[in-house]
């Protein structure tokens, strides 16, 4: 069993669509730039303004509402039809390496955050999130037809934190209409190296220094909507399959670095610091509709705001735990344990930097930021962690020096 200790479920199967898709991406890319070419002459730089949080007004439906936020219908429908049409292979040469926003979006009506959000309270340390569904055109993601089996999720998720002192506030559930190469995404390249297995695992996933992949920074920097407080905020993205590429040590002195698809993945700052654009740090994908009813939503939610691994009280962080009690292990339990018997858990969540309080004049008293990128160690934690194992990397050998040197 690997023991590298990461973020992650890997309860989906693996027979997926990622490989299939690549010949859909090949056949596509000309549409795709025609349609990135048209954005460019349409929008100028409006698609990269920021704009202002917009909670649902939970009324009828918009239709086609959104690409780069300020655009009018008109344009969106033109571009539907762009990407439809495809051509302007000539124009590819202009098309800059990262793509353009090319994101259509729908407000789900029958989700209301207001009426979901009507118990929050303002002394309550709260965490934004936003919920974006990636679907591709006339193919509506499943929470389209059954919006109560999100909402009932994200209850429970929501109640799993307030028993800890926390509560989550939705900000809105958007579809996000895209290409469909974009529902199929690496996220990361492992770029490091493989610590021994006795070295304590937060310090190994120090050395293993994982990164964004560029594929995964477009599409995630590209669905999740251009605001001064992206940094601060959630953003549970779903997707058809998200793989993460990690170092299995199942043989010692032999890791190997693999490939899985996952269920959820956090991107948590203990294992990407600031190896993830600070814009989209918030982000977790989620590739599974009922995810155990909203454990997964919380589950996910923990490695982000916690920021550990899989661990609980006497359990240090393993690639895959089972167990009950804890929400930090693959199981049902839910609990997020205070002290240090609780290996911090809870006084870990109220120091994330993903948190605020409201103030009487409506204004937010943010928690303090990571001072060192957010690794599990980092001083905005102070005493609160945890030391196991061997806290040192070894040393790398040096060759060819002289006895005495
Ligand atoms: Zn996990």
């Amino acid at each position: 069993m690997p023991r590298t200790g990461v973020a992650h479920d890997s309860k989906q199967s693996a027979n997926v669509v990622a490989d299939s898709s690549a010949e859909a991406i090949t056949v596509n890319d000309k549409r795709l730039a025609a349609v990135r070419l048209f954005a460019r002459i349409s929008f100028g730089s409006h698609w990269l303004v920021p704009d202002k949080p917009r909670p649902s007004q939970c009324t009828g439906p918009k239709g086609y509402q959104v690409v780069a936020e300020d655009v009018s219908c008109w344009l969106v429908i033109l571009l539907t039809a762009s990407m439809l049409i495809g051509g302007a292979a000539a124009a590819e040469r202009e098309i800059p390496p990262v793509s353009t926003r090319t994101v259509v979006y729908h407000p789900l009506e029958t989700i209301c955050p207001e009426t979901i959000n009507r118990d929050l309270k303002g002394t309550v340390p709260t965490v934004d999130i936003a919920i974006y569904l990636g679907e591709t055109e006339g193919d509506p993601h499943g929470y389209v037809t059954a919006p109560d089996e999100l909402v009932q999720s994200f209850q429970r998720a929501k109640k799993i934190f307030a028993d800890a002192g926390v509560q989550l506030r939705l900000l809105w559930v958007k579809r996000a209409v895209v290409h469909a190469s974009w529902l199929a995404v690496q996220a990361n390249d492992v770029t490091g190296s493989a610590a021994p297995p006795e070295i304590n695992a937060y310090v190994g996933f120090r050395s293993a220094r994982w990164k964004l992949t560029a594929e995964a920074t477009n599409v995630f920097g590209s669905i999740i909507e251009p605001h001064s407080e992206n940094h601060r905020t959630i953003y549970l993205l779903y997707l058809k399959q998200v793989r993460m590429a990690y170092y299995d040590r199942t043989v010692k002195d032999r890791p190997q670095m693999k490939s899985i698809p996952t269920g959820g993945l956090s991107l948590p700052a203990y294992l990407f610091e600031t190896r993830i654009p600070r814009r989209i740090r918030g982000v977790i994908t989620l590739c599974q509709q009922r995810g155990n009813g909203g454990r997964t939503i919380a589950h996910e939610l923990g490695h982000k705001l916690i920021n550990v691994s899989h661990e609980y009280r006497q359990i240090s962080p393993q690639f895959e735990v089972r167990g009950e009690g804890g929400l930090m292990l693959y199981g049902g339990g839910t609990e997020i344990p205070a002290g240090q018997a609780g290996r911090w858990h809870q006084e870990r969540l109220h120091l994330s930097p993903f948190l605020y309080q409201t103030k009487e004049d409506g204004t937010r008293q943010w928690n303090a930021d990571y001072r060192q990128g957010g690794h599990y160690y980092d001083p905005l934690y102070a005493d609160k962690v945890i030391r196991f194992g061997v806290m040192k990397l070894p040393q790398p050998r040096k060759h060819n020096i002289p006895p005495g040197k």
